[in-house]
């Protein structure tokens, strides 16, 4: 009685919020927060923050931007009374610190002293990882409503920046779609359509190439706005496995990376572990599966922008539902841990029960309070280093040395948007009085911009004597000028350029030549119940350059194809094209789907596409979604790497060089060498088709070895000389184009879009 009166006159005192006005997230929704099948909706997570805002003088939230889907993205403001009235002055130190340009020793002292340490958490970019957007309120609330000296101390020094979902659409998608099953057989399973509008999964995958208005809204936030010493992003993983992977990150490591990065994310994630471990929590683990190489993940593309990047991974449960896992269900299996067993990276193995979405919210909400513990006491040190590296990434480049995007350009409006991409990224983009844009490498963002311009070597690094190299976590490659098709050299910077502020880049040609046709093309892309990112991809291309193409369920499918001009095959394992799912999975259990969410084209939908081509239709097939086409279909073309060994030929996703043949409508306007992106196994092989039938060899791979490969990492370039990567040929009345590659890969590969609308246009085009 007599500690609660005293607490209550410092609160008085201090001016604190009271907890008693502010609602707890339970209280204001009416929900067990936490609680098994309990889930709070984006629009109930948005509502509570809102509601803290109101309430608390220690929260203020920010609407980032709209959602592919119309949703506001918000983003909480978490720190002291003082800090959050002086929110400006504590961004306008944190943004110098980023850019020391013209700032001296002294003054740069003084900001480390005064300035405030600004970390970034982002929650729920994959919407089924849905336990850090509950976290989330309950973490806020915390430390809105917190009296003791030491969380006020933390606040003091820390401005956090909470974003309880990067992927509010899918948040509310998996949300309603729990709900409704919830409490039958189907409940906690998986959705069967993706979970962001476009992207699925591969909103994650985004963060270089900004092709998402969410990606876009926090990349805004992150570089333009705020610039964060420290972006941790939380996510989930698979139910089996270790509970938490927590930084130190796997091999390999970008030497391109300043080695202070890599030393404040080891000691970040250490303190978190030691946390969690003191808390009670087994499971932990580091140096696993996630590597400290590929760019394309929210906070790892700040490596390159000194900002230190970490990536948490809770095991899941059956999204709010609980699992139980026996102990001989637990495995390793994956980089960093081969046996589920006891190792220097993984010392206290948990032993097996059940999971629950409140355990998980529990490791984040400990790991999180870790954080906020460490950079408080670091703030000094998180401070100094950003400036550090900035000074170190300026310094690296030589005086003058700059990427010139000429002018003269086969693709204008795509060199634009490479620009516009780069100032997107806050990166200094400067113009010539010629037109010509230029990119000096002694800025900030220096090792960034090098990394984004220079093709990669992916690093061969073994663990052990004579064993194989770690593969890829991702694809190999990021290569912008390549995969754009944008001419772009490196040189020194004529006296003169001016900095620009606004680029707009100019409507591509490919869509003006379009306008042209008799009409527009009827598309429909195939849409199966595992869900397709590059079906995603595929309509989100065709969207973005006024083309819309409607997405065909298998039933639908089967209904027949009448009514539109191309279909699309997206880049699809033949198998789920055909039967829904996969032919080798590792068990023959399969989790069930409600039955009007199950099945594939069958005979049925393969006759549909059959009758759909031979009347006129124009099929058109990208990555796997070719080998569906010549096992159904009667082709002159056989794929010459199906069923090839992964010791014989592997590629993870890599740039290639692609020789184009002139003269057929589907590589008009091309250049006689492109280069394209490759994932999947697939080099075609054609011949001599009878008289009822043309062929065309669009475009081959090289004819030397060496030739092959421009970015990335691929084993067994040899497989690749002379086949034709892109084919095309008529049937019946209709006509048949595929593409062995991937000629829209999650919206980067601009130097390949014109072959995609160039296929749309000669399915609408007067015959020849
Ligand atoms: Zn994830």
């Amino acid at each position: 009685m007599k500690r609660l009166a005293l607490l209550a006159a410092a609160a008085l005192l201090l001016a604190l919020p009271s907890a008693a006005q502010i609602p707890s997230p339970s209280q204001f929704l009416k929900l067990d927060v936490g609680k098994d099948k309990v889930l709070a909706d984006y629009r109930q997570v948005r509502g509570y923050f809102r509601a803290l805002d109101a309430a608390s003088p220690r929260v203020k939230v920010e609407v980032l931007g709209k959602t592919v889907l119309g949703e506001e993205m918000i983003m909480a403001i978490v720190s002291s009374e003082e800090n959050i009235a002086n929110e400006e002055k504590i961004r306008q130190t944190a943004k110098r610190l980023a850019d020391p340009r013209g700032l001296s020793g002294a003054e740069a002292e003084r900001l480390y002293r005064d300035g405030k340490a600004v970390v970034l958490v982002t929650c729920n970019i994959h919407a089924t990882e849905i336990a850090a957007s509950q976290m989330a309120m309950e973490w806020a609330y915390a430390l809105a409503t917190a009296t003791d000296a030491e969380t006020r101390r933390r606040l003091d020094n820390v401005v956090l920046l909470i974003v309880p979902s990067l992927n509010p659409d899918g948040q509310i998608m998996v949300t309603d779609y729990y709900r409704k099953y919830a409490g039958t057989k189907y409940e906690g399973g998986r959705m069967p359509w993706l979970y962001h509008h476009y992207a699925g999964h591969d909103n994650n995958r985004d963060w270089y190439m900004l092709t998402q208005p969410e990606t876009r809204a926090l990349s805004r936030a992150v570089y333009h706005e705020w610039n964060p010493q420290v972006f941790v992003d939380e996510h989930q993983m698979g139910t089996d496995g270790p509970r938490m992977f927590i930084p130190p990150f796997a091999d390999p490591v970008d030497p391109d990376v300043h080695p202070l990065i890599w030393r404040e994310v080891n000691l970040i994630g250490s303190n978190m572990a030691l946390r969690l471990e003191q808390a009670g929590k087994s499971g932990l683990i580091y140096g696993y599966s996630f590597d400290a190489y590929w760019i394309g993940g929210t906070r790892n593309t700040g490596w390159w922008k000194n900002i230190t990047g970490l990536l948490l991974e809770t095991a899941s449960a059956r999204v709010a539902s609980p699992v139980y896992i026996e102990p001989s269900e637990l495995r390793g299996g994956t980089k960093g841990l081969i046996d589920y067993q006891a190792t220097v990276n993984h010392p206290n193995p948990w032993k097996g029960g059940w999971w629950r979405m409140r355990d998980i919210m529990d490791y984040e909400r400990i790991a999180s309070d870790a954080l906020l513990e460490l950079a408080s006491r670091y703030r000094e040190d998180l401070l100094r280093n950003v400036t550090t590296r900035a000074r170190a990434a300026i310094a690296a480049a030589r005086p003058g040395e700059a990427y010139r995007i000429p002018k003269e350009q086969r693709d204008w409006p795509t060199a634009q948007h490479l620009a516009w991409l780069m100032a997107e990224h806050n990166v200094e983009v400067r113009q010539a009085a010629n037109g010509d844009y230029w990119i000096p490498l002694a800025q900030p963002y220096g090792r960034f911009i090098t990394e984004m311009m220079e093709p990669q070597r992916y690093p061969a690094v073994r663990l052990q004597p004579g064993k194989d190299i770690l593969r890829p976590y991702d694809v190999a490659t990021w290569t912008l000028p390549l995969q754009m098709g944008v001419r772009v050299e490196r040189m020194s910077m004529p006296e003169g350029t001016t900095i620009v502020t606004a680029i707009t880049p100019e409507t591509k040609e490919v869509i003006a030549r379009g306008a042209k046709l008799p009409r527009k093309p009827r598309v429909a892309t195939y849409q199966p119940w595992q869900p397709s990112m590059d079906e995603g991809w595929t309509r989100w291309l065709l969207d973005t350059y006024g083309v819309p193409a409607k997405g065909l369920s298998p039933q639908d499918v089967q209904k027949g194809l009448s009514g539109f001009d191309a279909f699309i095959l997206p880049d699809i394992p033949k198998d789920v094209i055909a039967t829904g799912k996969r032919r080798e999975p590792a068990m023959r259990y399969e989790e069930e789907m409600p039955p009007e969410y199950t099945g594939g084209l069958g005979k049925p939908g393969s006759e549909a596409v059959r009758k759909f081509v031979e009347e006129g239709g124009t099929l058109i097939a990208f990555g796997d979604g070719c080998d569906y086409v010549i096992e159904e279909l009667n082709i002159p073309v056989r794929n010459a790497l199906a069923g090839v060994k992964a010791d014989d030929y592997s590629n993870p996703g890599s740039l290639v060089r692609l020789l184009i043949r002139p003269g057929h409508p589907v590589t008009v306007g091309m250049p006689a060498e492109t280069a394209a992106f490759l994932d999947s196994p697939i080099a075609f092989e054609t011949t001599a088709p009878a008289a009822d039938m043309q062929r065309w060899v669009l475009a081959t791979y090289p004819e030397e070895e060496q030739d092959v490969l421009l970015s990335g990492w691929l084993l067994g370039a040899n497989r690749l000389t002379r086949k034709a990567a892109a084919v095309a040929m008529t049937y019946g009345k209709g006509k048949i184009v595929l593409f062995g590659f991937r000629p829209q890969h999650r919206g980067q590969t601009h130097a390949t879009f014109p072959l995609i609308f160039n296929a749309l246009w000669w399915s609408v085009a007067p015959a020849r």
